[in-house]
């Protein structure tokens, strides 16, 4: 996700993690269809193609992530006002300095920090 995130340090971008559970073992990039730097819309076509390839590979949609190549990995205000999905999680890649930082949040009522864990595999 890093790599992604710094492949394109001029715009966010943004996918859907699979797996099981609280596990994400598949990254889905999808395109956005703003390319901005302050913004993302997944593209709609590539985001129904994510969610096929997720239903056929008999996993389920466990996050979404997009990067704030200008700023922190924390959920920004319009992050949590135009949240479509707040059984998911919703991981952000933000920029501090030169390093890239991963963060996991909860969207629903206000947010809510989860522990991320890599799990070797
Ligand atoms: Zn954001």
């Amino acid at each position: 996700m890093e790599a992604e995130a710094a492949a394109r340090p001029e715009e966010e971008v943004c996918g859907l993690l699979s797996g099981h559970g609280n596990v994400a073992d598949t990254l889905l990039p999808v395109e956005n269809a703003l390319h901005s730097p302050h913004a993302f819309d997944m593209e709609p076509a590539g985001l129904l193609d994510a969610m096929r390839n997720i239903r056929e590979s008999g996993g389920e949609l466990v996050a979404i992530y997009h990067s704030h190549p200008f700023g922190p990995a924390y959920p920004s205000r319009t992050d949590v006002a135009s949240n479509q999905y707040p059984e998911v999680a919703h991981v952000l890649i933000g920029r501090e300095g030169a390093e890239w930082r991963v963060r996991a949040f909860r969207l629903d009522d206000g947010v809510g920090e989860l522990t991320l864990k890599t799990v070797a595999g």
